[in-house]
């Protein structure tokens, strides 16, 4: 299957670009510039050279005709549309993340509706973030299911920055769903979303330094740098979380493998993590580490909240369809402090 996915030289996108090549598909993939194209090609260079990896440089997402091009390639049958801004250094919330991750989306979907007969699937990336509710996150009566939706809007964004993030998700989720379900666009595929909560795991793309690392996985670093001794941060209201590996199989199970997938948002979760349980896994298999884990009382700060202070997950829908047997807390750990050593930590 030929494949188009955008933003190749992410976290995720790494791991979906690794499973894909190891599957035989041919896969075109995205990237905002020459340097991180060349990364990529370094690390296939069989599948650089044969063409069934081709890597095309889109600079900026944020531009509504960035993809016009790049999906006129011929025979593509499916998009993955990974690429949207994940991290909480910006200044201005509206350029910074909302125009990449809104405009990305629907400039996406308007090219390929426009010049890429061919294609019968999009997969988006989008978000628990596009699903939770800030205001119910703490009700134990609340469950959130692939039918919740984040009711954040643009007016939202100036409020912090994790709240902005959200909203970027939420806003480019609700205009794909719009565009598609639009009769004047023409549309003649059929959309998918994944929406994992925290993911972390194993680095596969190419890492120019360990502060380098990308958002989900920086507590991870923390860690392992000895800043959570003295005490284990919380780990927040949204308790649950995904590998990367098995995000990265959603999607191709979502994009290639299952086709009724197709109008389907999946909700995906491996489950309820904290940061203590984290810790604890680090001290258990890497005794190295000792003197800058946490013990003890430096513990309880990061635990998980009380089953009456945490919201409830329904996903069978996304499970029965996707059928994926989620990786453990314990081999995340284990898989991502193998790899992050390997980058110096
Ligand atoms: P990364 O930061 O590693 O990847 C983000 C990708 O998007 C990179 O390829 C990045 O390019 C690209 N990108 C970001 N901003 C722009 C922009 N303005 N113009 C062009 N490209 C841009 O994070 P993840 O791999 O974690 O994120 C991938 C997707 O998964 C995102 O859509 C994110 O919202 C979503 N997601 C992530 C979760 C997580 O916990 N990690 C949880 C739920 C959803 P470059 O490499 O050049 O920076």
């Amino acid at each position: 299957t030929k494949v188009l996915l955008t933003g190749g030289s992410g976290f995720i996108a790494a791991h979906i670009l690794e499973q894909l090549l190891a599957k035989g598909h041919t896969v075109v993939t995205t990237v905002r510039s020459e340097d991180k194209a060349q990364n990529i090609r370094e690390a296939y260079p069989d599948k650089a050279s044969s063409g069934e990896l081709k890597v095309v440089i889109v600079p900026d997402i944020a531009k509504l005709d960035a993809f016009d091009e790049v999906v006129k390639e011929p025979g593509l049958e499916v998009v993955l549309h990974t690429a949207s801004p994940f991290h909480f250094k910006f200044k201005d919330p509206k350029t910074e993340l909302i125009d990449p991750a809104v405009n990305g989306t629907t400039g996406i979907l308007k090219a390929i509706a426009r010049s890429a007969p061919t294609v019968r699937r999009v997969v988006i990336t989008s978000s628990f973030a596009a699903i939770l509710d800030e205001n119910k996150i703490t009700d134990p009566n609340h469950t959130f299911s692939e039918a919740s939706w984040n009711p954040v809007t643009i007016d939202d964004i100036h409020r912090n920055p994790a709240t902005a993030y959200r909203a970027s998700k939420t806003l480019a989720e609700k205009a794909a769903w719009d565009f598609v379900r639009d009769p004047a666009n023409n549309v003649k595929f059929d959309l998918a979303t994944i929406n994992p909560p925290m993911v972390f795991g194993p680095v596969v793309h190419h890492l120019a330094s360990l502060s380098s690392i990308n958002t989900s996985n920086e507590r991870i670093v923390d860690l392992l740098q000895g800043k959570w001794k003295e005490g284990v941060p919380s780990t927040g209201a949204a308790t649950i979380w995904i590998d990367v590996r098995d995000v990265a199989r959603a999607h191709i199970r979502a994009g290639l493998e299952v086709p009724e997938a197709g109008g389907k948002r999946l909700f995906t979760t491996a489950g309820t993590f904290s940061n203590s349980e984290i810790a604890e896994k680090v001290r258990k298999n890497f005794p190295e580490y000792g003197d800058k884990l946490p013990e003890g009382e430096a513990l309880k700060s990061g635990e998980l909240p009380p089953d009456d202070q945490r919201f409830k997950v329904d996903n069978k829908a996304t499970n029965e369809l996707l059928k994926i047997d989620f990786i453990s807390v314990e081999q995340m750990v284990v898989d991502t402090v193998k790899s992050l050593k390997e980058h110096g930590a």
